[in-house]
């Protein structure tokens, strides 16, 4: 009886001890972007080549008259360390644990933001976030933005979630009202000209007069909008 138990409380931990990271074998995109060498490159690539864009806009177009919208998970905030935890307990996202995640506040930057965003307020610009993060993670979003350097005012002036559970996926609605709540702050004929994002929702469905940017998040979450997640362009 004695040895029995203890078998059992051996297999027990045995059970419901995780492997340590090193012995996990992730997903290939979490891998990638885990790693960060390649990840890292191709997203202060895409972010170079959005500053070129919106410099050049810029240069044509009067201060305050224009505006960037972006989504925020794996397009600002990088959660990556949210799915390594996942997977090496053999699990994939649940709205449940992923609400847990948002409430620490530990996600990172994507590499590149933090000079664009910078350019895009220097050179007259609005940012607009719109993500599909529920309303009920809208403040602890906030701050570990702020904890990131990124504040409302400073940084961007829109950050719009969505309800949950039945608020809508799509996020066509919610672009629609950006120009308005800025005309509703005092900055009317404000124009979007460029999207970011890193699923092909992340910009509207009807094309405009805008250029979508794609940051490549090595297809872990959602439909991805690059050709070829993952290594490689
Ligand atoms: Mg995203």
């Amino acid at each position: 009886m004695k040895y029995s138990s203890l078998a059992f409380v051996v297999l027990a931990a045995a059970c419901t001890t995780s492997p340590p990271p090193s012995q996990v074998e992730f997903t290939p995109g979490t891998a990638w972007v885990m790693e960060g060498a390649g990840w890292a490159e191709e997203a202060e690539a895409v972010y170079t080549e959005a500053t070129e864009y919106i410099l050049a806009e810029a240069a044509q177009r009067p201060a305050k008259s224009w505006a960037v919208v972006l989504d925020l998970d794996e397009t600002v905030m990088n959660n990556v360390q949210y799915q390594v935890e996942r997977e090496t307990i053999g699990e994939s996202y649940t709205s449940e644990s992923w609400y847990d995640w948002t409430q620490r506040k530990e996600a990172t930057l994507v590499p590149g933001v933090e000079a664009f965003l910078n350019a895009v307020n220097e050179a007259g610009g609005f940012v607009a976030f719109v993500t599909n993060r529920s309303d009920s993670e809208q403040l602890a979003t906030e701050e570990n933005l702020a904890a990131l350097g990124l504040t409302r005012h400073d940084d961007f002036r829109i950050l719009l979630t969505r309800a949950r559970p039945d608020g809508a996926n799509k996020k066509d609605a919610r672009y629609d009202i950006v120009p308005g709540m800025l005309a509703a702050q005092g900055y009317e004929n404000v124009e979007v000209i460029a999207y970011l994002g890193d699923n092909v929702g992340d910009k509207p469905e009807t094309p405009g007069e805008w250029t979508f940017f794609c940051i490549d998040q090595g297809a872990m979450y959602g439909e991805a909008c690059a050709a070829v997640p993952g290594p490689g362009l």
